[in-house]
């Protein structure tokens, strides 16, 4: 595995004080599958206030620091480095009671999530891998460190996850590790929404989303449990629309998953309560609103393009997605050739604008009604986009 140079002399400089430091997690997976690297967390057995002094001369932020977590911010990037922790009890499904610190990388190791996730690596010593990790990640799957029962009950997110990272990865979910969580699927319903929301939104922004969704139905149906009206071949439909080339698009994804209901008000009502972005939620309605308006011809699509918000990629993927019948180099093509000099579909593109119309003796509300009416006699091409035409039609007979 490489490492850049600041991660380290971050580890040399725990390593000069007497500490062991390896870096940990999704670093030495990624590096493992030769895919890119974001971020790089470090575990030590330095306690959190012989970090701060390891770190005094460096710049630190005391992230988590009960947790046991600093951020030290070297040439620029951000690194997490945590104490080694060691399981503890839990409560409410979700929260450790108390955080217990260990000396013993293994215990680290031990608390982790998935074997994938607890590989480490120090450039003197190489991979350390304490559960077959390495393994699992050539055999492309998920399985819980120690017995499922014991951690899907610790930390009921860690259902999730282990969904999120089968679709990111790919990786089938191991046969006992997916029983246990499918039977302790309930226990989500102790997990914040905002948690359930990063987890799933990652889900499907994963390559593998189409066959997560299917081969965990019962799990989504925890949060989203409006999906139990679709029958079991509407359900595989849906899924079968999670194709692979909108890996990545999770709000296209979303949408597709929604419009399978039929029912704008309740898809408004999911996307509220999964608490999703604004941003998000306007995307998904825009998508659903103009799903079923026709636009094979020209004046037809403009008028689509006219009340909608999204841009005109999201829309393709999203109509490329639920009819693979249609021709997405035709739909370029058309699309192409609607932004012309003689028609336009947006007020912002009309070739005369407010005051324009005040000039023509035009006050108030009617600037607006007008400038709306003229748009729309150029989408239906009742008259072109040039000014004069328009400065015409305006002129108060
Ligand atoms: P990503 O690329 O998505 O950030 P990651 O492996 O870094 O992947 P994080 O969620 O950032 O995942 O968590 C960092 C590490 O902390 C994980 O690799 C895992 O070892 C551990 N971890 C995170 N969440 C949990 C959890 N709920 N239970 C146990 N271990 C966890
Ligand atoms: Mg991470």
């Amino acid at each position: 595995m490489e490492i850049p140079v600041y991660v380290n002399t971050l580890l040399r400089q725990l390593n000069a004080h007497g500490y062991e430091a390896y870096v940990v997690g999704g670093a030495v997976r990624s590096s493992l599958l030769h895919e890119e690297i974001h971020d790089y967390d470090l575990t030590t057995n330095a306690l959190p206030e012989e970090m701060v002094q390891v770190f005094k001369d460096f710049h630190c932020i005391p992230t988590g620091l009960e947790h046991g977590t600093i951020t030290v911010v070297i040439d620029h990037h951000p690194v997490e480095i945590t104490t080694y922790r060691k399981d503890s009890t839990y409560k409410d499904h979700r929260h450790p009671d108390k955080v217990e610190f260990t000396s013993a990388l293994k215990e680290d190791c031990e608390r982790r999530d998935f074997t994938i996730n607890a590989l480490c690596y120090h450039p003197d010593t190489g991979i350390l891998d304490f559960f077959h990790g390495e393994k699992d990640l050539h055999d492309k799957v998920i399985r819980c460190i120690g017995e499922p029962e014991r951690r899907f009950e610790e930390d009921a997110l860690r259902i999730l996850r282990a969904i999120r990272f089968a679709s990111r990865l790919s990786f089938r979910i191991e046969p006992h590790t997916a029983e246990v969580l499918l039977a302790k699927k309930d226990t989500l319903n102790y997990v914040s929404i905002e948690r359930i929301n990063e987890e799933f939104t990652g889900m499907l922004r994963g390559k593998g989303a189409s066959v997560c969704m299917e081969d965990y139905r019962e799990v989504i149906e925890v949060f989203i449990p409006e999906l139990k009206q679709l029958d079991e071949e509407a359900y595989k439909e849906m899924c079968g629309r999670l194709e692979e080339e909108n890996t990545g698009r999770a709000d296209v994804r979303l949408a597709v998953i929604l419009y399978a209901l039929h029912d704008k008000e309740a898809a408004h009502h999911i996307l509220k309560r999964l608490k999703y972005a604004n941003i998000v939620i306007h995307t998904i309605t825009d998508l659903l609103r103009t799903a079923d308006d026709p636009y094979d011809s020209d004046i037809a699509f403009r008028l689509v393009l006219s009340h909608m918000k999204t841009d005109v990629d999201t829309f393709f993927a999203f109509h490329k997605a639920n009819d693979k019948g249609i021709s997405m180099a035709e739909k370029r093509q058309q699309y192409a050739s609607l932004t012309n000099d003689d028609y336009c579909w947006n007020l912002k593109d009309l070739a005369i604008n407010g005051s324009e119309l005040m000039k023509l003796g035009y006050k108030g509300t009617a600037i607006g009604q007008k400038l709306n009416a003229l748009l729309d006699d150029v989408i239906h091409e009742r008259i072109r986009n040039k000014k004069d035409e328009l400065l015409n039609a305006a002129h108060p007979d």
